[in-house]
């Protein structure tokens, strides 16, 4: 367990602005935010009970991830729900570049990075046990696009992960279905994955991952049934 770090005093506004932006991200991971609404300054202020600016401030950050849209004159949206032919897309890109970033990932793995991607892997099973439901699909959301990025970096291209990192790939994916089954079979998988990178093989690291983002594919797609 991380020992107790809080006791520094976290600056009162900073605090307040991540605790707004945690809200406001998790009503839209959990659909509570409907892909494509109008979002409106005032009732989230009203809702949340804070000033505006924190919220447009989160609003802004969220733009930046992909997951509001602003217009000039008619304000913020919830960006609309990926296509099929888009997460067909995604799952190309996927397929093609992160089996392979594996593979080079466990070339380039340092005991440092294991650690990290294994406590990656645990942080997603230590926050399952806790918090309401809607905060926990959340935050593996987050947590599972900081696992896959990881990887990517260890691999060392900087433009496979950058390519990555710009389509906010688990931000679109992870608002598709808000289901709980999704992380309890993802987490399996990211074990799968994490011992390949114990083992040091690279070639099982590459399968581990390709079995996972087919699986990820193949849950996600009824969804456009
Ligand atoms: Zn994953």
């Amino acid at each position: 367990m991380e020992a107790d770090k809080s006791a520094a005093p976290i600056p009162r506004p900073l605090s307040l602005a991540n605790e707004v932006y945690e809200a406001i991200f998790s009503q839209l991971m959990a659909l509570k935010i409907a892909p494509g609404a109008r979002i409106t300054v005032d009732n989230l202020s009203r809702e949340l009970g804070v000033s505006q600016t924190p919220i447009r401030e989160a609003l802004g950050r969220l733009e930046g991830e992909g997951l509001v849209n602003k217009t000039h004159l008619i304000g913020f949206s919830a960006a609309p729900q990926i296509s099929v032919r888009q997460f067909a897309n995604l799952y190309e890109l996927r397929l093609l570049l992160e089996p392979h970033a594996a593979r080079e990932a466990v070339a380039r793995l340092t005991d440092k990075n294991l650690a990290a991607l294994t406590e990656a892997a645990g942080v997603m099973g230590r926050r399952a046990k806790s918090g309401d439901e809607r905060a926990r699909y959340s935050q593996f959301a987050r947590q599972d696009a900081v696992f896959h990025d990881m990887i990517v970096q260890t691999a060392g291209n900087d433009l496979i992960r950058d390519t990555l990192a710009h389509q906010h790939v688990h931000f679109h994916i992870f608002r598709l279905m808000f289901h709980s089954r999704v992380t309890a079979e993802a987490l399996e998988e990211h074990e799968a994955i994490i011992a390949a990178f114990e083992a040091r093989d690279g070639q099982a690291a590459e399968q581990a991952m390709r079995a996972h983002i087919e699986r990820s594919r193949d849950r996600l797609l009824p969804v456009f049934e």
